[in-house]
């Protein structure tokens, strides 16, 4: 979704030519984000409300969701056989929603959802660098030497890149919490994939401010104003 301009968006949404739309604004007929409007130039986004004379031309208000995902349901608002995340969500613009950042069907933790495209770009977008964490248990004991490696990067050949630096941190011999900036296919476990140590389960925690904290696994809630 493209932002326009208000005269264009204006005369798209109705019967009006765009040379119409200035004297529109003198009369003060236009109505954006509940003011009259006073330049054809500004910008109009998904979420700009805007009214002409009493006829509603959009109004669509921003949904952002956190959900836990459990293990065995498929990140995907649709599927012929799984359960998905969108099938766990009970709202009324449900359908409205994409999955901002997907986990792995046998993965468990925070999904982000949202009708904001904008929003979710910029989350995903590695330029953002915003850290995505995760809890991994593995099956084979983690060593000082994979913080070092996680830190440099590891080169991905299918993509031909090396992944930005990550945190390691490691909790106990089989468990560590790791932290990206990025979100490459299977990231988590062809990073630890160099070592030829399988992730057994992985659950992410947080993404940037926003965490599961007191989320039980299955639910979900609409996100606050801060988050
Ligand atoms: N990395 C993975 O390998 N799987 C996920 O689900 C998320 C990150």
């Amino acid at each position: 979704y493209k932002s326009t301009r208000l005269d264009r968006f204006v005369s798209q949404n109705s019967s009006y030519k765009l040379s119409d739309i200035q004297l529109l604004l003198a009369q003060k007929r236009i109505r954006v984000d509940g003011q009259a409007a006073d330049s054809i130039q500004q910008k109009v986004s998904k979420f700009t409300h805007v009214m002409l004379d009493d006829h509603c031309l959009q109004n669509n208000q921003p949904l952002y969701i956190i959900l836990n995902k459990p293990k065995g349901v498929v990140s995907a608002t649709k599927d012929p056989e799984h359960t998905t995340v969108l099938d766990l969500i009970d709202h009324p613009l449900k359908h409205e929603l994409h999955i901002a950042g997907r986990l792995d069907f046998n993965s468990t933790g925070l999904v982000l959802l949202t009708n904001d495209g904008a929003w979710s770009r910029k989350i995903s977008l590695p330029a953002t660098k915003l850290s995505k964490t995760y809890e991994v248990t593995l099956s084979k004991a983690v060593t000082g030497e994979y913080a070092k490696v996680f830190l440099q990067g590891i080169y991905f050949a299918y993509e031909d890149i090396t992944t930005q630096p990550a945190q390691l941190e490691i909790l106990s011999p089989y468990q560590a919490r790791i932290s990206l900036v990025e979100g490459k296919y299977h990231q988590v476990k062809r990073m630890f994939g160099y070592f030829q140590n399988e992730v057994l389960s992985l659950h992410r925690i947080s993404v940037g401010d926003i965490t599961l904290d007191g989320l039980a696994v299955g639910e979900w809630r609409v996100l606050g104003g801060s988050e």
